[in-house]
């Protein structure tokens, strides 16, 4: 894949992950994410992407986790030096799974939140509207208290206001989660051309495989703590495995990766 081999932005290195001193849950977890790039981490519940993500951002502290083994660098610095919010001023901003917009605030007052690491005004006001270009419907909700707007216009609140801090490469929490079809096609066709307009790169975590892999270049698959397989897009989307069990095709009309047949997949994976 070409895109891997261009310069990368992010760098993780084997990492192990433990929360409260005790729960290893990221054993050795190595990806790449090259500037410019839109990059998935698939996997079920629990498998540990918000916990690569969180690694990557550095706000593991505040879940009482740490990184035990291991380096994340970005653009070579090592992550592990910088704290949150000098991550932000660099261009490294998390969106967090179950969007987190502040619901007493309007949807302007939560993208101005965004851009706490900027002072010029001017700069902050020509950000605000080239969000409200990419988010349309933002523009028409700018007066509404978030409380009162929809999933999918919470989810592009969150996305919005990340980009208000003018980010290099945007983490992504489960961008569907909870959103209906056609609502997922449109915050991921927003994503497509921030990517392509603005040069953001992109590295999302999704439980809905058909999608991720749909917008993404590559992919990584993660399963209890590893990475199991990684791939362009077009090849995951191909592997039988990743069809049965991310996709629901196959598998002699099986629909989950959930069912009987992941213990077979597992063995197979992890052998
Ligand atoms: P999901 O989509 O359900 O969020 P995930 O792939 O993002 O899944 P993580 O949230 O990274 O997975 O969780 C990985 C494992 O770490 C799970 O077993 C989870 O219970 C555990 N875990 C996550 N956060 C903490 C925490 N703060 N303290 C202890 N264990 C945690």
């Amino acid at each position: 894949m070409s895109e891997q081999a261009s310069s990368a932005l992010l760098e993780v290195n084997g990492i192990e992950v433990i929360y409260n001193h005790v729960i290893l849950v990221l054993k050795g977890v190595s990806l790449t994410v090259p500037q410019g790039a839109i990059v998935a981490i698939l996997g079920g519940n629990g498998a540990g992407k918000t916990t690569t993500l969180r690694a990557i951002s550095n706000l593991l502290k505040g879940e009482r986790g740490e990184v035990t083994k291991g380096s994340i660098e970005y653009r070579g610095e090592r992550v592990q030096d910088l704290g949150p919010a000098e991550l932000v001023k660099r261009g490294v901003v998390q969106v967090m799974e179950g969007r987190h917009c502040f619901a007493h605030l309007t949807i302007e007052e939560n993208l101005l939140t965004g851009a706490y690491t900027r002072r010029d005004k001017g700069e902050i006001a020509a950000n605000l509207e080239r969000v409200y270009n990419y988010f349309p419907r933002l523009k028409e909700r700018r007066r509404s208290q978030a409380a009162y707007t929809s999933g999918g216009e919470q989810q592009m609140c969150a996305i919005g206001r990340a980009l208000m801090s003018n980010p290099r490469v945007v983490l992504l929490d489960e961008p569907s989660m909870g959103l209906a079809p056609q609502l997922v096609e449109e915050v991921f066709n927003i994503v497509q051309s921030l990517n392509a307009n603005e040069r953001t790169t992109f590295l999302l975590a999704e439980q809905n495989a058909s999608v991720a892999l749909k917008y993404a270049g590559y992919g990584y698959i993660l399963e209890s703590g590893r990475v199991v397989m990684d791939g362009s897009a077009e090849v995951l989307a191909g592997n039988q495995d990743v069809r049965e069990f991310y996709l629901g095709m196959g598998g002699d009309g099986r629909k989950s990766f959930r069912d009987v047949k992941s213990y077979k997949r597992r063995k197979r994976w992890l052998a």
